[in-house]
């Protein structure tokens, strides 16, 4: 019989389940049809109202209710504060949880969510059930500590410096490994050269790129940025993915563009958009930076979510594999002084961002999850 690996998660943003789509990937890559693999919303799923409600709170919280998120995570990130807050809803949420589980039977159960570790720790044991147990960070540098239970069975991080923090809040070091952030085989695949891949989107082959988007949800100030850039740098052009931020996507489309613009919505085919791109303007998600870091691509980021993308900043800009500009008119001017024949920063930054990719992540990650089971 199949074994069955069950991944927890929950989709506050788009990062969580790409990186558990990118594991179940190169799991099928190693071993093809050999688990069964589930990947679960288990705050939609799997608890009572009003908690499965939370999810949906997420886009307004890191959007127009970013100063209640700030304080919402500083305050959590207290050790005190977290441990009485998870006596006080795991009661209600343990039953249905642990309900699930026991359903499921999983041999392996990996978690790839912020608040799936200890309450997923809880749920194997109030099912009655022994498995093994894989935390995988999907933060890059300043993830919130409640990734972090010393019980699982192993934690896998993105970076040497989410190492260090996972240390400090108490995970064994003999339980720590570092392989990267896991992003889809798709990026790594995606090596063909930038006119090849335009021609193919039907975009100009010999123009300047910008990419601008916003995580999977169109997060920040995409179209603010875009406009400043179709004024400024009339000899570029233009790809902008709204992802699901249905209504950015329909006012991107009211406007006349000063150059050639592409809008798209939620797109799979990011590697080659990437690929076909010279610089990408991007909030500060874990993901986007990492599949950028593959195509050799600087992102430059326009806002961050306090907290859990804080770091990524730091880790971006320390690294000089992309900067970080608060105001978009700010972007637009920077980008046109990087396409000024002879200024080589934008070479420099790429060469950086390439040497910071971890193309193999999802497979060595998917390799040792086997070893479990
Ligand atoms: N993404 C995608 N299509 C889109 C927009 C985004 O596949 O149209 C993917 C993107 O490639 C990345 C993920 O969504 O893998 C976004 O993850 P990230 O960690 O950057 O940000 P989040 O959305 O979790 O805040």
């Amino acid at each position: 019989m199949k074994k069955t690996i069950l991944f927890l998660m929950s989709d506050t943003g788009g990062g969580h389940r790409a990186s558990a789509q990118a594991i179940e990937e190169a799991i099928q890559h190693l071993h093809p049809n050999q688990y069964t693999i589930i990947i679960e919303d288990m705050w939609k799923n799997h608890t009572p109202w009003p908690f499965n409600r939370l999810p949906d709170l997420y886009g307004w919280l890191t959007g127009p209710g970013l100063p209640l998120w700030r304080l919402m995570w500083r305050v959590s990130a207290y050790a005190s504060v977290q441990s009485r807050l998870f006596t006080f809803i795991f009661p209600f949420i343990k039953q249905r949880g642990a309900d699930y589980i026991k359903q499921v039977q999983p041999d392996l159960i990996v978690s790839v969510h912020p608040v799936m570790n200890q309450a997923g720790m809880e749920w194997l044991n109030a099912a009655g059930l022994k498995a093994p147990f894989v935390t995988i960070v999907t933060d890059m540098v300043t993830f919130h500590p409640s990734w972090i239970c010393p019980e699982v069975t192993r934690c896998i991080v993105p970076t040497d410096q989410a190492r260090d923090r996972a240390l400090k809040f108490g995970m064994p070091a003999e339980k720590l490994v570092v392989y990267g952030q896991p992003v889809s085989l798709k990026f790594a695949a995606s090596n063909r050269d930038k006119a090849t891949v335009r021609r193919q989107l039907g975009l100009l082959t010999e123009r300047y790129t910008i990419m601008v988007m916003g995580g999977g949800e169109g997060f920040g100030k995409i179209y603010k940025v875009a406009r400043h850039i179709a004024r400024q740098a009339p000899q570029a052009q233009l790809i902008i993915v709204a992802g699901r931020n249905r209504a950015l996507k329909h006012k991107l489309e009211a406007v006349t563009w000063e150059i050639p613009t592409r809008i798209y919505g939620f797109v799979d085919n990011m590697p080659d958009l990437m690929r076909a791109s010279d610089v990408l303007v991007t909030k500060a998600g874990p993901g986007t930076i990492s599949e950028a870091f593959i195509a050799g691509l600087p992102p430059v980021l326009l806002g961050y979510i306090p907290g859990q993308e804080t770091g990524n900043v730091a880790y971006v800009q320390e690294n000089e594999a992309g900067v970080y500009v608060r105001r978009p008119l700010d972007v637009a001017q920077l980008i046109c002084d990087w396409m000024t024949p002879g200024n080589d920063t934008l070479q420099h930054m790429s060469q950086n961002a390439a040497r910071l990719a971890r193309p193999q992540a999802s497979l060595q990650i998917a390799d040792e999850l086997c070893h479990f089971v």
